[in-house]
């Protein structure tokens, strides 16, 4: 059994912050930044391929709500959302599950960076259209 699995049935403890029938939401361990919070289908699914729609449409209307509330609540400037889906991705717990990363500042301990390539972007697309 996953270890989110057992957080699920609580054999082992987590600090909730929220949970239904289908999510439940808990602190990351981690605390990236103050408030770093893990939003998680109770089902096992490994990732975002696995997962079917009715879920994850539940899923994400929570992580919008939480997102809200965790910025509001720890004055934060800003909230990155964040799914990891394999290894080559960073994914290191094989259940799904979406990050919710509390903002201060540029410099709060998150960084996500996106390094610019020249790429053929009509090729890329016929690729992945055809
Ligand atoms: P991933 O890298 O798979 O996207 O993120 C997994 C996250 O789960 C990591 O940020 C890690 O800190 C968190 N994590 C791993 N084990 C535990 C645990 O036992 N309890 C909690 N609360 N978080 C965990
Ligand atoms: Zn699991």
């Amino acid at each position: 059994m996953c270890i989110f699995c057992k957080i699920i049935e609580k054999s082992i403890p987590a600090t909730i912050l929220y949970e239904d029938q289908t999510v439940i939401a808990f602190l990351d361990i981690s605390q990236t930044t103050r408030g770093h919070t893990l939003v998680v289908p109770k089902e096992h699914f490994a990732d975002i391929e696995d997962i079917d729609d009715n879920t994850l449409a539940h899923l994400i209307k929570v992580v919008k709500e939480l997102s809200v509330k965790i910025k509001t609540k720890m004055g934060a400037n800003g909230i990155n959302i964040l799914n990891n889906n394999g290894l080559a991705a960073g994914q290191t717990v094989e259940h799904l599950h979406f990050h919710i990363i509390p903002r201060y500042d540029e410099h709060d301990g998150f960084n996500c960076s996106f390094i610019a390539h020249q790429e053929d972007l009509l090729a890329i697309a016929n690729l992945i259209n055809n």
